[in-house]
């Protein structure tokens, strides 16, 4: 495969003006873990940071078979017959480790990922939780200077992927299926507090179940304390397949836009966000240079040796590995 990386100007150039192929390109150029292709991914993100921001970032979650790429097929649809341009990025951490991904690709969503203004991208498999965070705010940027209104991040109903997602996103949806009347059961308090809504899906089959679920999962909302005091989560039926309630849920996600643009919550979500997102990065690349220091190389296994065998503490060993490191 010999063909020649596109200049930073042609990746900016092409971005800017909605090149898809292009787009992909910028996007797999900061997917790289290579370093030199890292620095050159600074360089182009420092050069669309000005123009990212102005999309609506909105996560979807839930457990494999809830019916998640069904919605998003649809939603997109709905939001590009509006006139929007829709973005559908995947977060999926089991993706390319085991060879398997939970999320699937290619095949899904065909309708959507053939319309000319929806763009959709494949969990990065970069194989570590950090490096796909990373991977996919980045790519958030790139979307956004590309113009894209939209931007739907989809994830697994696993706690760590959905806590990672709802620091990216204005908006944190949660898909749920109107199940035996247990539904509490299935329902984990942290995902609650992330929920800024709970789609009761497949409503078209789930008539008589559909009532007791929604009131199920009203009152475990409802002693919940709210993040916001200009926001109480609410629970929605939709069909991905059918297409009902779609429309309602999507007044519903452009109401909380307003109310939270207009108290202010808005711009306070995102800093607090670029803020974590400063700290975990701080976080992954002090241990990145960690791992690659030469000195901590030499000695890792040996100390991990004596730890094994008890020779000497944890905390005695991570002390002498230090000191070592700031030689
Ligand atoms: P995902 O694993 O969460 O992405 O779920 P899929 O979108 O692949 O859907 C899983 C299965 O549920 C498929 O067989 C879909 O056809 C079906 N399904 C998805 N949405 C609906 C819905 O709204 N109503 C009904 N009846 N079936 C649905």
């Amino acid at each position: 495969k010999i063909y020649k990386q596109p200049s930073t100007d042609m990746l900016v150039e092409g971005v800017r003006s909605g090149d898809r192929a292009m787009i992909g390109r910028a996007i797999t150029l900061i997917e790289s873990r290579s370093r030199k292709h890292q620095e050159k991914a600074h360089e182009l993100l420092d050069r669309l940071l000005p123009f990212s921001g102005h999309a609506h970032r909105v996560g979807i979650s839930g457990v494999p078979g809830v019916g998640k790429s069904t919605f998003i097929e649809s939603l997109g649809l709905m939001l590009v017959e509006k006139g929007q341009r829709v973005a559908v990025l995947a977060v999926d951490p089991s993706s390319g480790r085991t060879g398997g991904s939970i999320l699937g690709d290619k095949t899904r969503m065909e309708q959507l990922s053939s319309h000319d203004q929806a763009f959709i991208r494949p969990s990065p498999s970069s194989g570590v939780l950090g490096g796909v965070a990373r991977a996919t705010r980045e790519t958030i940027v790139i979307l956004e200077a590309a113009g894209y209104d939209t931007v739907l991040v989809e994830t697994v109903g696993t706690g760590q992927s959905e806590t990672m997602v709802s620091d990216m996103v204005d908006f944190f949806l949660v898909l749920m299926l109107p199940g035996a009347g247990d539904e509490l059961q299935g329902i984990k308090k942290g995902i609650l507090e992330l929920a800024d809504m709970i789609a009761v899906n497949k409503a078209d089959v789930f008539e008589k179940k559909l009532k007791q679920a929604m009131r199920e999962y009203k009152s475990a909302l409802h002693i919940m304390t709210d993040a916001s005091p200009n926001w109480h989560p609410p629970v929605m039926p939709v069909s991905g397949l059918t297409g009902q309630g779609l429309d309602d849920l999507w007044s519903k996600i452009e109401l909380h836009r307003r109310l939270m643009t207009e108290s202010g919550e808005w711009d306070e979500r995102r800093t607090n966000q670029r803020l974590t997102w400063l700290k975990s990065q701080i976080a992954d690349r002090l241990l990145d240079d960690f791992y690659h220091s030469e000195t901590i190389a030499a000695a890792l296994s040996e100390t991990q040796n004596k730890v094994v065998a008890g020779h000497t503490t944890v905390s005695r060993a991570v002390a002498d590995l230090m000191k070592l490191y700031h030689q």
